[in-house]
């Protein structure tokens, strides 16, 4: 099953879908969603690549928002603390969470082509790690899990162009 991350598809929906559930949560939560923090995930959500900080402070300086550091570094952090979005270490920067709202355990998958993040099943992700600490009998307190490769459509491009080529 190919994940819809990197096939074609109508990317407003995800992004409608993200302001959505931080509405929800942030209400269900008390924590207020106030504009700069509203903008900042809408950046981090504007597609399915991981997002920097400073590549935000530009935009939000367009947008008329205070881009000083700072209030960027501030916003992530409650997004971050909220669940609504994720750190991707190896790249240092931001992507939007699929399943805010829920504590779960986190991994990626990052194409080196097309660059687009997937965030992978926390199912899947908490079998893994249940598996090994009873094999192994370690007690896993943090984890950092950031694959990367080659997605399928970039994986059917390349086909296509060594094609091309013979
Ligand atoms: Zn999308
Ligand atoms: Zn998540
Ligand atoms: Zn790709």
């Amino acid at each position: 099953m190919t994940s819809t991350v990197y096939a074609p598809h109508d990317h407003h929906t995800c992004i409608t879908a993200a302001l959505a559930n931080a509405k929800t949560l942030c209400e269900s939560r008390g924590a207020r969603l106030t504009p700069v923090r509203r903008r900042v995930l809408e950046l981090v959500w504007q597609n399915h690549k991981p997002t920097g900080a400073y590549e935000l402070l530009p935009q939000l300086a367009q947008d008329g928002f205070n881009s000083a550091p700072p209030t960027v570094y501030r916003a992530l952090d409650f997004l971050l603390e909220l669940g609504l979005i994720h750190r991707i270490s190896s790249l240092n920067a931001f992507i939007g969470c699929a399943h805010p709202g829920q504590e779960h355990t986190t991994g990626f998958f990052i194409c080196r082509l097309c660059g687009n993040a997937l965030e992978l099943s926390p199912e899947r992700m908490q079998d893994v790690n249940t598996r090994l600490a009873e094999e192994l009998g370690i007690v896993i307190e943090e984890q950092t899990i950031e694959l990367s490769g080659l997605c399928p459509s970039c994986q059917l491009a390349a086909t296509t162009a060594k094609e091309d080529i013979a």
